[in-house]
């Protein structure tokens, strides 16, 4: 690709990959396996593939490979692999680079299966893991012993949004000899400095914003090249991990309007963010976007989430969601449709209650993913259903 591009025109064109009919829109290649021209061709391929020869589609695909060309290109990664989920990617990243009696530090504030990877599957393998208040430099000081493994957090956290600094804590970890990984989902490809910040690898959740229209699963693992064609690529390829086709083209195809539906809803948040701080009717309106946010000064683009915190507790909270009419009631996000969620009964309902409560999951707490309707309507249904208080 041309170098002069900006990313947002190569966000467009990068990594595309023509068959011989010259297809504008990228094809999907809905192949697992490959054709070798000949017996010598198989074991050369066999040997040492180079990066468009493909052998079977656990290990590599055409359309997959657009797909983790232009999301690299859009991170500012050096390459990337498309994994089936989020999950996948998460896993992966971790068990590609941990061993028994290696030592993990990661913030407490966790997507639910994150945190069983690391506390249950990890554990289980002899890989300690400690987890701190993400947002608690001197607590990342104290945990990041000399030799720890790797250090993993979410940038921006789920559901209250708690924003980890994420330069500071790469000059701790690297100072231990530990790696960086970031789970960025809520921060987005659009907003993400990750890697001029510090970080060694990055995961995504493609489910999300790279999608954006709650179609399909997927997920990416982000990085040096050196570690994703080396162990992360031999650990994905060997255990299975690998995105369908056809989940890869709808994920590239989102990678072409990534940039325009990023924008469009997170200036949405902060217009809801904004017309609702003042409600006297919330204990908290949580949104980095708003300069009172302590996360303000390391992500003040805000995000396409916000969190609301009613004094009313659960009775205010259940009342709002079943007088909504355009919020949806559902836990994904990063959709084109706006959601709206209360974690306390359900993505964090199998939490202790002291653990949801040193989240700052109160029971009030509803967590919202700005799609993209007019803000103004959104903006207008929070306020009717509010109004039933
Ligand atoms: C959704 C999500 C995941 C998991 O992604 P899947 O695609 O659902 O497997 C991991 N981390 C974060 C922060 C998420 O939001």
């Amino acid at each position: 690709m041309d170098r002069d591009w900006t990313k947002r025109t190569r966000a467009v064109h990068e990594g595309a990959r023509r068959s011989q009919f010259a297809e504008l829109s990228e094809a999907i290649f809905l192949t697992q396996g490959f054709d070798y021209p000949s017996a010598e061709a198989a074991e050369a391929r066999f040997e040492k593939a180079a990066r468009d020869e493909f052998i079977y589609a656990r290990y590599g695909n055409p359309t997959v490979a657009i797909f983790e060309d232009r999301l690299a290109m859009i991170e500012g990664a050096e390459d990337a692999f498309a994994c089936a989920s989020g999950m996948a990617a998460v896993n992966g990243a971790l068990m590609a680079l941990l061993k028994a009696g290696d030592r993990v530090v990661a913030a407490r504030a966790l997507f639910g299966s994150c945190l069983y990877i690391l506390e249950e599957v990890l554990g289980r393998f002899g890989v300690e893991v400690v987890l701190v208040d993400g947002t608690d430099l001197e607590a990342w000081r104290r945990a990041v012993t000399p030799g720890t493994a790797a250090v993993f957090f979410e940038m921006i956290s789920n559901p209250v949004l708690e924003v980890v600094d994420l330069p500071a804590v790469a000059e701790i970890a690297h100072a231990a000899g530990a790696k960086v990984i970031v789970d960025n989902v809520f921060a987005t490809p659009v907003f993400s400095r990750a890697f001029e910040q510090g970080a060694d690898l990055v995961v995504y959740s493609a489910t999300k914003h790279i999608d954006g229209q709650g179609r399909c699963l997927g997920g990416a693992i982000l990085g040096p090249r050196e570690v994703i064609r080396g162990p992360v690529q031999t650990y994905m390829k060997h255990s299975g991990g690998a995105i369908s086709p056809f989940n890869a083209w709808v994920m590239l195809k989102g990678l072409e309007t990534l940039d325009l539906r990023v924008r469009a809803q997170a200036a949405g948040a902060r217009l809801i963010a904004e017309g609702l701080k003042d409600d006297p009717r919330f204990a908290r309106v949580i949104y980095p976007g708003l300069a009172g946010h302590p996360g303000h000064a390391l992500f003040p683009e805000g995000g396409t989430l916000l969190a609301l915190d009613l004094a009313g507790g659960k009775e205010a909270a259940f009342k709002v969601l079943n007088a909504l009419d355009i919020w949806r009631i559902s836990n994904n996000l990063g959709d084109a449709k706006s959601i709206i969620t209360h974690p306390a009964t359900t993505t964090h309902q199998n939490l202790p209650e002291e653990t949801r409560s040193v989240l700052g999951i109160g029971p009030g707490l509803l967590r919202l993913s700005v799609g993209l309707e007019d803000p103004a309507d959104l903006l207008a249904d929070l306020r009717a259903a509010l109004d039933t208080l």
